[in-house]
């Protein structure tokens, strides 16, 4: 298949600039499978990474994409002291219309014949129903339904992870991490924002909740007995933390000069428009940011759990080890006067280079 790449913009030029292992170009005509497979890095265990499945409008926009995502992925297993590496795939094609069993299961024979070194989940697009198409043909998939084995709904360890982020951060702020009498803005209360209302609620701090789907605001209010706010209104309250659940890049220059918050920490991947700019305004603001891709690591915690086969206190266990890796990013970010994002990713690189170098040594 050819890769169609913006000029000087080579393959191998980007691979060695984002690092990479290894790129699978998986093409098979008879079903329409068009897909690449990304592993990043395999120092710390097998590339991890879910399978995005996207009408890209070109195939450099699909690359360029794949290998982005497969090392956030080494990132985020490394900063969550997890024994895996960062992988990520895509399948160019509209979810919707160009899907079919005999493609998942195609694709599922190209992660076979990777003998392990990349094990895939759901991402956007994909489906539990995929990964069981996927698991009909290679034992190297998770995040696969309960009823067949698997861990199921990861909603609950990310909201757990957030949690324990945020109380991590209010630590740091407040010099207790009790969340008493705590205000807290929740942006998107779906699957994990509303388990982390319950836990807020749990102990006692104030929510207020905005959702553009009313119907479920209104229930999630009354059902936990938070205050429901208009949409538009979330970033001007007068609140201790906004946690965006929602989407990302909610966190940019316009929000920034309304936020009145002492901490920002939520589950939404990417909260930062632009990771250098805005990173560095809310240090200067004196915003304390729980990096995104640390405290939303309860769904890869959940798939590292269905493969050792973890039970669920053991992964809500390994969920709040967040409280201290968040402690740990928040120290060198004060210590070395860098954007808390800049800390994390610091300490994961170092992490990596550690046990690359005992490897050396076996
Ligand atoms: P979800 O789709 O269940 O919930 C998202 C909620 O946000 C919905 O209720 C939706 O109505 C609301 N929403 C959408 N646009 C909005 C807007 N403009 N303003 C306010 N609310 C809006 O998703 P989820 O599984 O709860 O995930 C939430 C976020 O966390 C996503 O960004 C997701 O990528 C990220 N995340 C989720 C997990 C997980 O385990 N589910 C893990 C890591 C990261």
């Amino acid at each position: 298949m050819s890769v169609i790449l913006s000029e000087g913009n080579s393959i191998f030029s980007q691979l060695s600039s984002f690092g990479h292992q290894k790129v699978v170009f998986c093409s098979d005509p008879e079903t329409g499978l068009r897909a690449i497979i990304a592993i990043h890095d395999t120092t710390l265990g097998p590339s991890l990474g879910g399978t995005r499945m996207w009408a890209y409008k070109t195939e450099a926009e699909a690359l360029h994409d794949v290998l982005r995502l497969s090392r956030g992925m080494t990132y985020k297993a490394s900063i969550t002291g997890l024994n895996l590496g960062g992988g990520k795939a895509v399948i160019i094609g509209d979810s919707r219309n160009d899907k079919s069993e005999a493609l998942m299961r195609r694709y599922g024979k190209f992660i076979k014949n990777l003998n392990g070194s990349f094990i895939t989940a759901e991402d956007v697009g994909t489906t539990p129903r995929d990964m069981e198409y996927i698991r009909m043909e290679t034992e190297h998939v998770t995040g696969v339904p309960e009823s067949l084995g698997g861990s199921g709904d990861p909603s609950p360890v990310t909201a757990k992870g957030v949690f324990m982020g945020i109380k991590a951060c209010v630590k740091e702020v407040y010099g207790t991490d009790s969340l008493a009498g705590r205000t807290v803005a929740v942006q998107g209360i779906g699957n994990v924002g509303e388990n982390l209302v319950q836990l807020l609620r749990q102990e006692n701090a104030k929510v207020y909740i905005s959702d553009i789907n009313e119907d479920r605001l209104r229930s999630v209010a009354k059902k936990f007995g938070a205050e429901a706010v208009a949409n538009n209104s979330i970033y001007d309250l007068d609140v201790d933390i906004y946690a965006p659940c929602a989407l990302g890049a909610t966190v940019n220059s316009e929000t920034i000069e309304k936020l009145k918050c002492a901490i920002i920490a939520g589950a939404a991947n990417n909260q930062l428009a632009d990771e250098t700019i805005h990173g560095q305004l809310l240090l200067e603001k004196g915003i304390i940011y729980a990096p995104d891709y640390l405290i939303n690591a309860g769904g890869l915690i959940n798939c590292y759990s269905e493969i050792a086969g973890f039970n669920k206190n053991r992964t809500m266990q390994l969920a709040e080890n967040i409280y201290e890796a968040t402690r740990n990013v928040l120290k060198k970010s004060k210590n070395e006067n860098i954007p808390t994002h800049e800390a994390a990713n610091k300490i994961a690189e170092q992490r990596i280079a550690d046990i690359r170098r005992i490897k050396a040594t076996y």
